[in-house]
């Protein structure tokens, strides 16, 4: 690091998240300038396939000039006006009406945030409101799943399941329980089937309501595929047997599409992809290719008619943010939605998507690779040292921080984690670029072949 230089400054200046705030104090950041399809560049001019799209989340590429100028008209026209009270805006009002026709399941209200966290912070608040409009104050647990990923507030932090969100931040606050993941490759028992391992989860939930008091459970969140947690491509019964118990016990479904919405499974929703039929979903990431910090809640008339019910004499609904729904947001993400209509990007995703799983699995047969996973755009590779017993190293993520790192070099951004390699790239790919990426994939997974044989 050049004394000065933009790592140096960053080093001495900023705080990353999930680093370790040492070790990045000796390696420095990696500093991306520019952006270009589904490319970056660092200040060097070196071009790295952004194989994560960023954070699951620039579905369009780097530079869609389109989302720029769609900023800048509505910049013009009107930078910020709130939501709050009896006041709106065009921009939001359109967004709103675009979310319910899109979504997979009859839907009526939209409730605008700016971050995926925030959002699923909003659905447990809306959740205790609406359980006190019911006259149900004892109706407030929610249940989600271990590795799940719904954000890093307190509250969103709480429904996630991975032990890094939980540890030293005294989390999960106590009405927020957990339940077994959907991973058949490293939670089914040996000889189960994957069919009956679905079966056992929900056994599993079915079992936990009732040690809990069905009464007293309001919700079940779930991402239709689990993103930072591995990338968990659920067993093919198992939403409809988990969505069979929550209706058994009348348990609201939320389901956050932050990573999975528009396109990515290769449906608009991974809700589609997976016959899910949620009372809430939560869309994020992708809604502005992350062009500009957007969330919403889309819900039902279940979840609502409570809440809007003014008999229930609990007064107005005391939640929103300064910029929820912000207009130049809203005008960003009317014309991605747009963006991925006219250009088919969500039949593009399935068909790219189908020639990526494809080529993705044909490393299945490397001794360092356990499982590759995925639907759509989205997969995983997971490593291992021992196919048998499917383990890596005895520091879990040590294999995976390799390869990633060995990816970087080769001009790939990638994402472990642990020992899985997460594969997100934007949208847009072509069929070129996904061989240059499993090319550039066999070639370090080759590199580390030989250095483990050392
Ligand atoms: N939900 C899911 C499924 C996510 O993947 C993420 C972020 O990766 C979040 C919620 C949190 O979103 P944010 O980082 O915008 O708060």
């Amino acid at each position: 690091m050049l004394p000065n230089s933009q790592e140096a400054r960053d080093v001495a200046y900023q705080l990353h998240p999930y680093t370790n705030a040492r070790t990045h104090q000796q390696a420095g950041p990696l500093v991306i300038e520019r952006g270009e399809g589904p490319y970056v560049f660092d200040a060097s001019g070196k071009r790295y396939f952004e194989a994560m799209a960023g954070l699951w989340s620039v579905g369009l590429g780097f530079n869609e000039r389109r989302l720029v100028e769609a900023a800048h008209k509505q910049m013009l026209a009107l930078p910020f006006y709130h939501t709050f009270s009896a006041k709106s805006h065009g921009p939001s009002i359109d967004l709103a009406e675009k979310l319910v026709a899109l979504a997979p399941v009859p839907m009526s209200k939209v409730f605008f945030t700016n971050s995926g966290s925030e959002a699923n912070d909003t659905v447990l608040k809306l959740i205790a409101y609406r359980s006190n409009a019911l006259g149900q104050p004892q109706r407030k647990k929610v249940i989600s799943r271990m590795r799940a990923y719904h954000g890093v507030t307190i509250a969103s932090a709480s429904l996630t399941g991975l032990p890094n969100n939980h540890r030293s931040f005294d989390l999960p606050l106590p009405n927020i329980l957990h339940t077994g993941s959907p991973h058949f490759y490293k939670d089914g028992a040996p000889g189960e089937t994957e069919e009956a391992f679905a079966t056992r989860r929900a056994e599993e939930l079915d079992a936990l309501i009732q040690k809990e008091g069905p009464d007293t459970i309001a919700a079940f969140f779930g991402e239709p595929v689990m993103g930072a947690g591995g990338v968990i491509v659920p067993p093919a019964t198992y939403w409809d047997k988990i969505q069979a118990v929550l209706n058994k016990y009348d348990i609201l479904l939320v389901a956050d599409e932050v990573i999975c919405g528009f396109g990515r499974t290769g449906k608009m929703f991974g809700c589609e992809t997976y016959g899910i039929k949620p009372d809430v979903l939560v869309v994020s990431k992708q809604i502005t290719s992350s062009y500009f910090p957007f969330s919403a809640i889309i819900m039902n008339d279940r979840m609502f008619e409570p809440i809007a019910d003014e008999s229930n004499k609990i007064g107005v609904l005391g939640h929103g943010f300064t910029a929820g729904g912000h207009p130049v947001g809203s005008a960003v993400a009317l014309e991605n939605l747009k963006i991925i209509e006219e250009r088919g990007l969500v039949a593009h995703a399935a068909e790219l998507g189908a020639y990526m799983q494809g080529r993705l699995r044909e490393l299945t047969s490397h001794p360092l690779v356990g499982e590759v996973r995925g639907v759509g755009m989205i997969a995983a590779i997971e490593l291992v040292l021992d196919k048998g017993r499917k383990t890596a190293a005895a520091t879990p993520g040590a294999v995976g921080g390799i390869a990633s790192r060995m990816l970087q070099e080769r001009g790939v951004i990638s994402r472990n984690m642990l020992d899985a390699i997460a594969i997100c790239p934007p949208l847009i790919v072509t069929k070129a670029q996904i061989d240059d990426l499993v090319a550039a994939i066999s070639g370090v997974l080759n590199d580390m072949k030989a250095e483990v044989a050392k």
